[in-house]
């Protein structure tokens, strides 16, 4: 059976992040959303539970995709679940450079566990949790880039601050 692993921050699940999940049910028997919940972790606008429930819902019609939180390294929660792959989503030039940096640290750490990047959509590829809530933060329209659940949490979060 292969397992992947899909890490990230998801802060909060955009439209994106559910194609690269959707792509990657496809490959792999199935996949698990890993949230990063260190509590270390500073600059979320969500709540580790909050980014938990909101992927939850968004991958609710994916029936081999599940979605966990994780405090530890990547490489060990992977290995917890049995994943040998972490699946990445690649961007631009940008985001190659960091997954570059990562994947090789990863590597050191940890040898049986490879990564697998798959190209960002040309729909989505200008498409970050920054952006949404930049664009939300103002009253913008993210109706396009988010589920409408997600859209809702960002706009009474804004609407609270
Ligand atoms: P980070 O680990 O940097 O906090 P995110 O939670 O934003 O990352 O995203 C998790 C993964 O999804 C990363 O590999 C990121 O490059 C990828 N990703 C983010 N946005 C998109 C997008 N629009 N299209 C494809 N992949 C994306």
């Amino acid at each position: 059976m292969t397992r992947a692993l899909y890490p990230g921050t998801f802060d909060p699940i955009h439209n994106g992040h559910v194609n690269i999940v959707t792509r990657a049910a496809e490959l792999f028997d199935d996949v698990v959303i890993g949230i990063f919940a260190h509590p270390r972790l500073k600059n979320v606008l969500f709540t580790a539970d909050e980014r938990l429930a909101l992927a939850k819902q968004a991958v609710a019609h994916l029936p081999n995709v599940r979605v966990a939180t994780y405090e530890t390294l990547t490489v060990e929660f992977a290995r917890s679940i049995g994943a040998d792959t972490l699946v990445r989503g690649l961007r631009a030039v940008s985001d190659f450079e960091w997954e570059l940096q990562m994947g090789l640290t990863n590597r050191a750490l940890a040898s049986d566990v490879e990564m697998v990047c798959l190209m960002a959509d040309q729909e989505w590829v200008f498409l970050s949790s920054s952006i949404v809530k930049e664009v939300a933060g103002v009253g913008g329209d993210i109706s396009r880039m988010v589920p409408p659940f997600v859209a809702e949490a960002l706009y009474a979060r804004f609407a609270g601050q």
